[in-house]
């Protein structure tokens, strides 16, 4: 965020006075250009990128089949070096970052003290601002990953990143591990349940680990894709299968796909007591058929997750740190290319594995 602050007298590192930035311009139109780095204010934090991975809704963005501010720097799964800090800047643990520190930070911005903050969904606050969703003039410039530098508003949610754990498992885990953290928490006590999985990309992907990681009973994994079905079996499905009609009863759903069809289908798993967990519904899709009498025999339970809290981006990083080599991690994140690449793996066709990331420097 822009400041008119001066510099706090304990400013630390060194601020550079402009960064080149992937810039989004409506439609298919990206261009590197330069831009100034503001002075920071107090409690703002420069990071310098290391590495960010492309997320499907930045694609979804310049396709036109997702609305967003404009033009603006897209890019919000970034990992990135501590390089410049104007007075006290915390973790989302409290403790106070140094300077050289690799960080990632949460999609979401919240103000912290409005009646949702208050009432712990800070990712629907009010006045939200999302990394990589700012238009260039909304005073925070500088909020997206596809840059050689990201500006951290005073009070965003930062957690720090073991030395140990690669960038590319890094990036993700503010957007797709962090996301499916807080749907695994809805979820309840994954330990002795069958947990369905529709959807193998990287989220269906993520939450197969997640259930295996916490002794389901079973894990099956649904996806239309030969080469994502094999990939589940390597991130804990104990079985894979192409249509929602092969999985078998269930006690736990979680919904990835955003695909109505396969959810309706889906809903029909649970068994008594079942619980399922919407994350992929994020565009309109029609309209679900629920019986009531059998949620009401049933005992059911459907909820819905979208984004996370700052808890949930530290689970994210111990998750992936206690996992690092469970799990095939590394395959899900293509060689990095430079940013000049970018245009093209924002509008090339669709992988379906592995993510694109881009390297700045
Ligand atoms: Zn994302
Ligand atoms: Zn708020």
């Amino acid at each position: 965020m822009t400041s008119t602050e001066p510099l706090d007298i304990s400013a630390e590192g060194t601020v550079p006075d402009e960064t080149t930035a992937a810039i989004w311009r409506g439609d298919a139109s990206i261009t590197l250009e330069k831009l100034p780095i503001p002075i920071l204010g107090a409690g703002e934090a420069l990071v310098r990128i290391d590495l960010a991975t492309v997320c499907g809704s930045d694609r979804h963005t310049v396709s036109g089949r997702r609305q967003q501010p404009c033009p603006s720097i897209l890019g919000h799964e970034t990992v990135g070096t501590l390089i410049a800090k104007s007075g006290r800047v915390v973790a989302i643990d409290g403790t106070e970052l140094r300077l050289g520190q690799r960080l990632v930070w949460s999609v979401t911005f919240p103000c912290g003290s409005c009646d949702r903050c208050a009432r712990g969904f800070t990712a629907k606050c009010r006045q939200v601002r999302k990394a990589g969703h700012e238009a260039l003039d909304s005073g925070w410039a500088l909020s997206g990953g596809y840059a050689e530098h990201v500006l951290l508003p005073s009070g965003m949610p930062i957690a720090v990143v073991d030395d140990d754990l690669p960038d590319e498992l890094a990036a993700p885990a503010a957007c797709g591990t962090a996301t499916v953290m807080a749907v695994a928490e809805r979820a309840g006590d994954l330990s002795g349940k069958r947990i369905t999985i529709i959807g193998a990309g990287m989220l269906g992907l993520t939450a197969a680990a997640v259930a295996a990681d916490a002794g389901a009973a079973a894990v099956v994994s649904i996806d239309v894709s030969d080469e994502r079905r094999v990939l589940a079996t390597q991130f804990g499905a104990t079985r894979s299968v192409d249509s929602v009609s092969e999985a078998g009863t269930t006690d736990v759903l979680l919904e990835f796909s955003g695909s109505r069809a396969a959810l309706q289908q889906g809903l029909a798993l649970l068994d008594i007591g079942g619980t399922a967990v919407l994350a992929g519904s994020v565009a309109p899709d029609g309209l679900l058929q629920i019986d009531p009498e059998s949620i009401v025999r049933n005992d059911t339970t459907v909820q819905g997750q979208h984004n996370y809290e700052p808890r949930h981006l530290v689970s994210a990083l111990e998750f992936l740190a206690r996992t690092a080599r469970v799990f095939p991690w590394m395959q899900l994140v293509a060689p990095a290319k430079p940013m000049s690449e970018l245009p093209r793996l924002l509008t090339g066709a669709p992988g379906l594995a592995p993510r694109e990331a881009i390297r700045p420097w």
